[in-house]
């Protein structure tokens, strides 16, 4: 039941209105003076205040400012003020320190009546538009995820990649850190789509994307989709050595799955093969994001070359456009 709050100090109109919002059906909670009013403000959250305007102590005008203040983000309580007065400069007023209508005294019944039923309506269209800007706000954040997340594997997607990528190569370059990448494809999984159907070889890169995901340990480390059976692992902080080790464990760890695979040329399951380059990447380049990835990707076509199922570090250098440095892979001994 709505429950209206009356603060006037005037007991008989303060009897008179509250016997009015009984009749219609409302239960009445009656303060005699500003302070106490607040007090019940606070205690019950009233669906409505009516409100005197002049009381000894706090007026109304302080106790509608007051109850404004107390209001957190997105509450709103009707506040109608109950006045002898007909100043306009007195209503002016009311309504600027928060007020939302005003009832000329003495209150004809169905004057309040008329108002009550219409800051209920207000009241009503405010919830309703509170529940719709929640409902927006989730389907922001869904949109949000949904952008960044593949659809077949929930990994991360080729753009969060890309944006990692770009966040984790400035990152490096500022604090001097190693950056690995590897980049990761299914062997002969054509085969394998040929023979077993598409299906279960989207269930296949399901699984091959979840045992990826299990093997990357750090908070910072990133597995996505690059495409198709293609996978980049994004590795933050991390050196050639830590980079093979958490290849080794993926690729391992995809081979133990015991997935079948009966025409492929290098096992009887599912195996990956794995391209991996390390950089220290060099200030204000980054131009040479897709330097690491040709070497991650040079890398991952002589693991392909030397048998597949294997890890394949770049050896050598990677050389950045423009920069003019070569940047070292392999971490100082
Ligand atoms: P390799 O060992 O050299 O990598 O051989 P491969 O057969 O894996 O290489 P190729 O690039 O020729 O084939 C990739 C195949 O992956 C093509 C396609 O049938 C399959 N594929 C790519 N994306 C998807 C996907 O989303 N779902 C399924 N089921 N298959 C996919
Ligand atoms: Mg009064
Ligand atoms: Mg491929
Ligand atoms: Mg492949």
């Amino acid at each position: 039941m709505m429950k209206v709050l009356v603060v006037e100090d005037t007991v008989t109109s303060a009897y008179v209105v509250c016997n009015q919002l009984a009749n219609m059906g409302l239960t009445a909670l009656h303060a005699q003076d500003g302070e106490t009013g607040l007090e019940i403000f606070k205690r019950e959250r009233p669906d409505l205040i009516l409100l005197d305007i002049v009381m000894p102590g706090l007026d109304g005008f302080e106790v509608a400012h007051r109850i404004r203040q107390l209001e957190q983000d997105g509450d709103w309580t009707p506040i109608i003020f109950l006045t002898s007065r007909t100043d306009d400069r007195d209503l002016q007023r009311a309504i600027d320190v928060g007020g939302d209508d005003y009832l000329i005294k003495p209150v004809s019944e169905i004057v309040l009546r008329a108002k009550v039923n219409a800051m209920r309506r207000l009241a009503q269209m405010r919830d309703s538009l509170l529940l719709l800007t929640r409902k927006l706000d989730e389907a922001n954040r869904e949109l949000q995820r949904l952008s960044s997340v593949d659809g077949l594997t929930n990994i991360a997607n080729r753009r969060n990649f890309d944006e990692k990528l770009l966040h984790e190569w400035r990152h490096c370059s500022r604090m001097t850190l190693p950056l690995s990448l590897l980049i990761i494809d299914v062997d002969a999984f054509k085969l394998f789509n040929d023979h077993y159907g598409h299906q279960f070889g989207d269930e296949c890169l399901k699984a091959v994307a979840r045992e990826l995901e299990k093997n990357s340990h750090r908070p910072n480390d990133l597995v996505a989709r690059y495409g198709g059976e293609e996978f980049g692992v994004i590795l933050p902080d991390t050196m050639l050595e830590g980079a093979q080790l958490v290849a080794e464990a993926m690729r391992a760890g995809v081979e133990g799955l015991g997935i079948s695979h009966s025409w492929s040329p290098v096992s009887s399951v599912v195996t990956i093969s794995i391209g991996l380059a390390t950089i220290i990447p060099p200030r204000g380049s980054e131009g040479g994001i897709s330097a690491l990835i040709r070497a991650a990707d040079d890398a991952l076509y002589q693991a392909k070359e030397g048998g597949r199922n294997r890890v394949q570090a770049a050896l050598g250098v990677i050389r950045v456009a423009g920069i003019g440095v070569a940047s070292v892979v392999r971490s100082p001994q």
